[in-house]
């Protein structure tokens, strides 16, 4: 048996990490955390029956204990009540499909208590890769990625040697505004960025790809799990998103890794590492695949891809900023109080503000993020 617990049970990679579970005999939920989807969480505890859980707060613990009547279930809170799912004592593998950089401080913790990691959480790589990565070291943990680029690369990378590897190539499908021009994104509506041409994902992601951010933080995410700097990634826009990356060797050599568009297989990968299970799931069919496109991608138009890059590469607290400053800019933007260029407005202005940290620890990272939410809180008062 396979133990496991999840950060973010309820959202997109939380439910299809779920749906892995069920497909498989051998795995079992062992802790569970949501934030207020208290309904499909009393579902879960009911069909998973894990021995603790977690919510947001204790509004939300209050109702799910409504919901679940006779059935006695620990419910922890907030933080603490991550941490404990993080460090869940039976767990083996701590799947980290939270969103945000609230992913930071569990995912640290899990590592201390010896969990192997199943990384979705990308905010925690992008912000504290500098930590997280040294410090699995130190705890003789994996870090297994979930995100299916990096999970990709790191299939791709199976059985080679790391050392022979000239370059990563990210793929990305562009987004819905693909080909735009940056005028032209003036007006975009909340419904037109969250329809994704090829995948069904949670809703910040979905607005991070129409943004291209998204991108730029995959890119940050790649060069601390494969230890690659950015001089040595390149980002091929392939709109099909058939392909899910590929790595290019020193003799030239490219290997890539094909699939339908399905979550559940880089979970599945990263959860029995490094075997593969059966999975009940779309195949490729590539007498029916017509075309497969490649083209650059275009920062000039997407300036959230470019500043990516240039936080990525100064390196320090400067992801951080990006990092809080989109999440913040994302949340405004899906509430309707700004526009969709404001976004990238306003990681340009908060990167511009910011005092640089060269190695910032935890709690620098955390003040980064207060100081960004409050520069941008201040700036749309003006
Ligand atoms: P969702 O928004 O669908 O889910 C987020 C999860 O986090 C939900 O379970 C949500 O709970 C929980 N959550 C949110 N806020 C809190 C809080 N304050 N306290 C406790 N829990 C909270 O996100 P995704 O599944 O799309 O993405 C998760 C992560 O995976 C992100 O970092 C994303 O970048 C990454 N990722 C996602 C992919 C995808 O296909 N979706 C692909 C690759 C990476 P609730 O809903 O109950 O409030």
């Amino acid at each position: 048996m396979r133990k496991i617990s999840i950060l973010g049970s309820t959202g997109s990679i939380g439910t299809q990490t779920l749906d892995v579970v069920r497909q498989n005999k051998d795995l079992e939920v062992v802790a569970l955390s949501a934030g207020t989807n208290v309904e499909l969480l009393a579902k879960q505890i009911a069909e998973f029956h894990p021995s603790f859980v977690s919510v947001a707060g204790e509004k939300e613990a209050e109702a799910l204990k409504k919901l679940l009547g006779e059935e006695k279930i620990e419910i922890l809170t907030g933080m603490d009540g991550l941490m404990a799912v993080a460090c869940a004592k039976d767990a083996e593998i701590v799947v980290t499909a939270i969103v945000g950089m609230l992913g930071i401080r569990p995912t640290i913790a899990a590592m201390k208590a010896g969990k192997d990691i199943a990384l979705a959480n990308k905010e925690t790589l992008v912000c504290a890769g500098h930590l997280i990565m040294p410090l699995a070291k130190e705890c003789n943990v994996r870090i297994l990625p979930v995100d299916s680029e990096h999970s990709a690369i790191f299939q791709c990378l199976h059985k080679e040697d790391a050392g022979e590897v000239e370059r990563l190539l990210i793929t990305a499908s562009g987004g819905p505004f693909r080909g735009w021009k940056r005028d032209a994104m003036e007006g975009v509506r909340v419904e037109d960025a969250l329809k994704h041409p090829n995948w069904a994902m949670g809703r910040k992601i979905t607005i991070d790809s129409a943004t291209m951010v998204n991108k730029g933080l995959e890119v940050m995410e790649a060069k601390w799990l494969f230890g690659v700097d950015f001089d040595h990634i390149t980002v091929v826009v392939h709109p099909q998103s058939v392909i899910h990356s590929m790595v290019q060797f020193k003799d030239g050599g490219v290997m890539a890794q094909l699939g339908s568009p399905d979550m559940r297989l880089p979970i599945s990968y990263a959860l029995y590492y490094p075997h593969r299970r059966y999975l009940d799931s779309e195949r490729l069919d590539f007498a029916k695949l017509s075309q497969m496109t490649f083209e650059a991608p275009d920062p000039e138009n997407f300036r959230g891809f470019a500043l990516a890059w240039e936080a990525g590469r100064s390196g320090g607290n400067l992801p951080t900023v990006f990092n809080a400053a989109n999440e913040r800019a994302v949340a405004l933007f899906l509430n309707r109080q700004i526009g969709f260029l404001d976004i990238p407005r306003l990681i340009e202005e908060s990167m511009n503000a910011s005092s640089f940290i060269e190695n910032p620890s935890v709690d620098d990272i955390l003040e980064t993020e207060r100081w960004t939410y409050e520069f941008i809180a201040k700036s749309l008062a003006k």
